[in-house]
């Protein structure tokens, strides 16, 4: 147990502060690198290819945030890498994830590798749409980076994505990729709520007619609701297993300042259709999003208002309040990657650990997840860029280890 624990206070450590680069560290060309589709997890740039993440134990895994000034250094030792803090000389080795088997697959001749990704190592993400109307209109998430990290980062050369491509850009994946075991289809607004639920009902009933399609083992959609809430049972016939409507707020002054465009949609008409999830998906199905480290922020959204104890007391709230209505509150962690308005927040580290062991310990008790089950989205090797499912692996092995 002393390990898992050890391993979970690494990874929090590590998404916080970033860590930065050996000075003679090389990675092989077989090594899955980063590449950017929807956000930057940093606003500092490298020079050289980096992973996307690091293997910390075998039910763990880390995103690589760089930071030039992080006391974590990546570094190659004898026969692998290791992270060392450097001031106090501890080290942790690590492994990296080999590359995708479908890196050189090209789809209507574009690289495969600029339309989805490979997430942790066993996880494909795609995104139909880099655009959201909420930034035609100014009403964007205060903290959404999408559509300009598109336009500076990303390789593929339009925000929106065909269904002919996404459709051949998924099965090309599995078919060529057999640690593949999920898959999560994420976007912005395409142009209307129903429109952008019409959509993702295509991409489904295309895909449910591929044979290696039945691979995929969890199917997530995230997305608004659609205005037609009887349109979240289409989702569901057209194949997905899971399904997000982010929140990214809980309090609702407050999500009225951040998500301006999602509070003309209506805070109550989320619940609403978070409620509908529910019944169509199942308990244990159905998650809404909330940004840790923006929820304490004061009214002018001023960075320097972050409290961190404030931010867990309010998450916390957040944390029991969905689950009373069987949702489960995942949580991404703020990062600031040079495109909003927030600009850099500097979590606190142990605020943070504190709050997702907080967080594991309240989802396993409320046991929405079922008992077998070791995370609570995909697998636990499968999100490396936030602390949910490894809260809820520690709060499940604890469990385990005092009663068996
Ligand atoms: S709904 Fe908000 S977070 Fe999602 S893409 Fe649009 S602006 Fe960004």
């Amino acid at each position: 147990m002393f390990n898992i624990e050890s391993v979970f206070d690494w990874k929090a450590a590590l998404l916080v502060y970033g860590c930065r680069v050996g000075s003679s560290t090389e990675f092989s060309f077989v090594i899955s690198l980063k590449k950017i589709h929807l956000y930057a997890h940093s606003n500092e740039k490298i020079n050289q290819p980096l992973p996307d993440d690091l293997l910390l134990s075998d039910q763990t895994i880390a995103r690589i945030r760089y930071r030039s000034q992080s006391p974590f250094v990546l570094e190659s030792i004898e026969g692998g890498y290791q992270i060392r803090h450097e001031a106090s000389g501890k080290s942790l080795s690590v492994r990296l994830v080999p590359r995708p088997g479908f890196s050189e697959v090209k789809v209507s001749e574009l690289p495969i590798s600029s339309i989805c990704s490979f997430l942790g190592v066993d996880l494909l993400g795609i995104s139909p749409s880099n655009y959201c109307f909420y930034f035609q209109t100014k009403k964007q998430c205060k903290f959404c980076e999408i559509l300009p990290t598109f336009k500076s980062e990303v390789e593929f050369p339009k925000t929106f994505k065909s269904l002919d491509v996404i459709e051949k850009s998924i099965l090309a994946a599995l078919q060529n990729e057999e640690r593949l075991r999920f898959v999560a289809i994420t976007t912005g607004n395409i142009y209307s709520y129903d429109a952008t639920v019409d959509y993702f009902a295509e991409i489904g009933e295309r895909l449910q007619k591929a044979e290696i399609f039945q691979q995929a083992e969890q199917v997530l959609a995230t997305l608004m609701p659609p205005d037609d809430l009887s349109k979240i049972a289409l989702l569901r016939e057209k194949g997905f297993t899971k399904i997000y409507f982010p929140l990214e707020i809980f309090e609702c002054g407050h999500f009225k300042v951040v998500c301006p465009g999602k509070a003309e949609f209506g805070y109550d008409r989320i619940l609403k259709a978070l409620e509908v999830a529910v019944e169509v998906f199942g308990v244990g199905n159905v998650y809404t999003n909330f940004v840790y480290g923006i929820q304490s922020l004061n009214s002018s959204l001023d960075a320097a208002s972050y409290d961190p104890e404030e931010e867990n007391r309010l998450s916390l709230i957040a944390v029991k309040e969905m689950l009373a209505r069987k949702v489960i509150p995942a949580f991404t962690l703020y990062h600031y990657g040079g495109y909003n308005a927030l600009g850099n927040i500097e979590l606190d580290l142990d605020c943070t650990n504190a709050f997702f062991r907080e967080w594991g310990r309240l989802v396993y008790d409320s046991k929405l997840v079922p008992a077998q089950q070791q995370a609570v989205l995909f697998s636990s090797l499968s999100l490396s860029n936030t602390l949910f499912n490894d809260g809820f692996l520690l709060a499940h092995n604890q469990e385990n280890a005092i009663w068996t």
